[in-house]
């Protein structure tokens, strides 16, 4: 990646850090679900209202490093308007991208979080928000924690 290209995806991320998209309760949720990554301290909880089987609002709320609240604020901005199996899809090139390391030919902001690769502890701390939103999606009440059904 071209130094750059680096360059701007760390503005993503700090962009995000500083101005949260969609950080709050939403009164208004058909689906909450809690994620916790106990080894760096991280808490997120999703909130989203369903409109048939897409997602058609969705927040997000926690508190932890920056990686994590970053990761879900990206998120709810790329979920909006997708459906479970969309969003599995979309995670799925987040989980290859941050595990990996490999972006996309094409600009994407899930690509800004490709430097997390080289910092394995921290890959959970990028997906935590995910996966707290597969498990709203599945309406499965149960907390995601990093601890037991996240790799
Ligand atoms: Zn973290």
């Amino acid at each position: 990646m071209s130094a750059d290209l680096t360059e701007l995806y760390q503005q993503v991320i700090l962009d995000h850090n500083k101005r949260p998209r969609n950080r709050g309760k939403l009164p208004t949720a058909t689906r909450v679900a809690h994620g916790d990554n106990p080894t760096c301290g991280d808490q997120c909880s999703v909130y989203l209202r369903l409109d048939g089987d897409r997602i058609a609002e969705i927040t997000f709320d926690g508190s932890g490093c920056a990686i994590s609240q970053a990761a879900a604020s990206l998120m709810t901005t790329q979920v909006k308007g997708r459906t479970a199996a969309e969003v599995q899809g979309l995670y799925d090139e987040f989980h290859r991208i941050v595990t990996t390391g490999e972006a996309p030919e094409e600009i994407s902001d899930l690509a800004a979080f490709a430097g997390v690769h080289a910092f394995p502890a921290r890959i959970k701390c990028a997906t935590l928000g995910w996966h707290a939103t597969l498990n709203a999606l599945k309406g499965d009440a149960a907390p995601a924690t990093t601890e037991t059904h996240l790799d």
